[in-house]
């Protein structure tokens, strides 16, 4: 047991408002290896928050925590208020968007959208409005009987985005959502998702390893470092949303870049020799 876990109900509790909170969160694999040391983390509801940190750091091990597709080998993990695995008895929800798109091949995309829907076995005069407003808010009402082969990068990874924010989530977990796209087409879905973040009321914990993307996007970033994996800065973006093209071009956009490049650089020199 953690020290936090020992400490009792008193320790625990976190302020209102708090999407998630991570209390002395650790994890080791079975087979030894050990992803994150002790984290703690609170997340507010409402914040875009950011996991920024080379490969094998943990941001995946750490996203997945959250979403409760991994349990921590120790500590606690809170969504608003209450352990992760009672999510599904509040009246929050989370939704994970992973790198690769993930469409079934055979189906249209408005199909694609609305399985998750249908799989909660919601009527089909309620998916339908749920659907088509979803593929308007990312652009998708003209392709929605395409297939996904007919589409682009972005435009599949639009779809991964629909078919996530259709479940209506307080909360978006993404891991690397952007990675395998090229460049303008990834700031152009940056640019996005920023929309759909202010427009929606979502809390966003988003991962990458690009301190570009990491400063357009986040209010805070979480700056994390390998072997072992673990938080060595945690840095505000004072910058007004919404954010235009001029921000990437600005010397504040650079500083910042900068500030974060020398702590991903000054935590690089002191991991443990492998
Ligand atoms: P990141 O997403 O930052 O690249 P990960 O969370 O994927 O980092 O991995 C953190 C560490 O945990 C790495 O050393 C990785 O090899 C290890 N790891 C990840 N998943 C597993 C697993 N299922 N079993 C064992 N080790 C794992
Ligand atoms: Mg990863």
């Amino acid at each position: 047991m953690s020290a936090i876990g020992q400490a009792g109900a008193a320790t625990e509790k976190v302020a209102a408002e708090t999407a998630i909170a991570l209390l002395s969160c650790e994890k080791v694999y079975p087979n030894g290896i050990r992803a994150l040391m002790p984290i703690d983390l609170s997340i507010r509801e409402g914040e875009f928050v950011t996991l920024l940190g080379p490969s094998g750091c943990g941001k995946s091990t750490l996203l997945k925590m959250v979403a409760g597709l991994s349990e921590p080998s120790d500590g606690r993990l809170l969504l608003w208020n209450k352990p992760n695995h009672q999510l599904h008895k509040s009246n929050h929800s989370l939704s994970f968007v992973f790198q690769e798109a993930s469409l079934l091949p055979w189906h249209s995309v408005r199909k694609n959208v609305s399985l998750p829907l249908e799989l909660e076995g919601l009527a089909k005069t309620e998916i339908k409005p749920r659907v088509e407003q979803v593929l308007e808010l990312v652009g998708l009402t003209r392709f929605a009987n395409a297939l996904p082969r007919e589409l682009s990068g972005g435009m599949q990874m639009r779809v991964s985005i629909a078919r996530s924010l259709v479940v209506k989530p307080d909360l978006l977990l993404m891991d690397e959502p952007f990675g395998a796209l090229d460049e303008i087409t990834r700031f152009k879905l940056d640019g996005d998702l920023l929309d759909l973040w202010q427009k929606n009321a979502l809390s966003v914990l988003f991962v990458t390893h690009s301190i570009h993307e990491a400063v357009f996007l986040s209010e805070r970033i979480i700056v994390m470092a390998a072997r072992p994996g673990r938080i060595v800065a945690d840095i505000s973006i004072d910058e007004p949303y919404p954010r235009q093209a001029e921000f990437r071009m600005s010397t504040r956009f650079s500083e910042y870049a900068m500030q974060l490049h020398e702590h991903l650089v000054a935590a690089a020199g002191t991991e443990d020799e492998v």
